[in-house]
């Protein structure tokens, strides 16, 4: 039997929840595979949620800036911000501009609730396939039902943490509507290492300050050795750039080998980074723990190569740890003004699931909550 609904949204997530809380006129029905609504938003920011940024701009994502610059200019952080405000809720700022709610992811996902609360939600049920016949969208669901609407956003997010959910169902009603699909790769997310750095592992637990350059672009921030390899917060920004090939770090930001050349300290005393991570270092170089003004010039050059340590990731930690998905729905074929699809009227796509994402910092919550505002508009 098709239910007649005006507008079915797959995914109850960030971007799912802030369109079907925008539209209040029309019979909405949100549907998602969890058991509860905004799974992402709950556990996100150490359960504080990072909602934003105080600076958004398209320098900050990987995707067309123009498109993103179009959605922002309808859409940014301080609107979100007031959007929020107005309902109760004052994210505070910490480190690096980002900001988090104040006592706990909940009080977001509180706000989507009374704001979806005269809506359909359907917990527990996949979206399968979605066809278009007569002006009506017809979704299957696992459920073995069939709904029908003039109307569908997708926002089933993107291929990451499958745990809470996610799935490759966005991409295939796009490539069903004939939709282009850059290639996607888990991002956000630490990498392994080869055989000649499997020292790192050795440091599993250890966190510190370093710069990653990946091509042109480059990271700071803390660096976290893992058992697996390396991770923490500039390793997660790292890997939205890497595809293949070598990345260079600095051990030693800010920091000039050249002013200590005369020192008296042994070089795990004179470094500025955890002694563990000099050792390891020291020894990889085959160089001995001594006072640096002992050093001969080979073995200086070869100090000097951890201002720019040169190493080929063996891969990443995949989409089980990665925290977003890159690439999606191509942005050629959407109008930014409505995330209307060029191909299928009456269809969207917003979120991860499209070609836009963004750095570790709150900008992938905005951007799936500047789309989907953009898109309730459109409505
Ligand atoms: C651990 C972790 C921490 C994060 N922390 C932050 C952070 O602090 N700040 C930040 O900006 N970003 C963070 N992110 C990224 C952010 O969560 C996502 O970019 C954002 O949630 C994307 O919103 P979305 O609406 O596109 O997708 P989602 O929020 O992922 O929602 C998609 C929904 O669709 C549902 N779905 C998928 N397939 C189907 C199907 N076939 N049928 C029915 N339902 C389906 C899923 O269950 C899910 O609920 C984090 C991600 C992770 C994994």
């Amino acid at each position: 039997m098709n239910r007649e609904i005006d507008i079915i949204i797959i995914g109850a997530g960030a971007s799912g929840l802030m369109v079907a809380s925008r539209v209040k006129n029309k019979n909405i029905m949100l549907i998602d595979t969890n058991d509860k609504i905004a799974a992402k938003i709950l556990i996100s920011g150490g359960g504080k949620c990072n909602v934003t940024n105080e600076v958004v701009e398209p320098s900050h994502y990987l995707g067309n800036p123009y498109f993103v610059s179009e959605v922002f200019k309808r859409f940014d952080q301080h609107d979100l911000l007031q959007w929020i405000a107005k309902r109760g809720l004052k994210p505070k700022v910490r480190t690096r501009g980002q900001y988090f709610c104040t006592k706990s992811s909940q009080e977001l996902v509180d706000i989507f609730k009374k704001e979806t609360k005269n809506h359909t939600i359907l917990l527990n049920t996949k979206a399968q396939n979605v066809s278009k016949r007569d002006e009506f969208f017809y979704l299957q669901c696992d459920n073995k039902k069939s709904y029908k609407a003039k109307s569908v956003v997708v926002a089933s997010g993107g291929l990451s943490f499958p745990i809470l959910g996610a799935s490759d169902i966005g991409l295939k009603i796009a490539e069903s509507f004939g939709h282009t699909i850059r290639k996607t790769a888990p991002a956000l997310v630490g990498f392994t290492v080869q055989k000649e750095q499997f020292f790192f592992k050795s440091l599993s637990g250890i966190s510190m300050d370093v710069e990653i350059k990946v091509g042109d672009k480059i990271c700071d921030g803390a660096l976290l050795f893992a058992h697996k390899g390396i991770s923490g917060p500039v390793v997660l920004d790292a890997s939205l750039y890497w595809e293949k090939g070598k990345i260079e770090i600095d051990f030693l930001p800010n920091w000039s080998l050249k002013e200590h050349l005369d020192s008296k300290k042994l070089i795990s005393s004179l470094f500025p980074i955890p002694k563990r991570v000099c050792k390891a270092l020291l020894e990889h170089l085959e160089i001995k723990d001594r006072p640096l003004y002992q050093l001969n010039q080979n073995e200086r050059s070869k100090l000097e190569t951890l201002k720019n340590y040169q190493f080929a990731p063996a891969g990443n930690f995949g989409y089980s740890k990665a925290e977003v998905t890159k690439g999606g729905v191509s942005t050629d074929e959407i109008d930014s003004k409505t995330m209307m699809s060029k191909k299928a009227d009456g269809l969207y796509f917003i979120g991860e699931v499209v070609d836009v994402t963004g750095q570790l910092g709150g900008y992938n919550f905005q951007w799936a909550f500047s789309s989907a505002y953009v898109c309730s508009q459109a409505l």
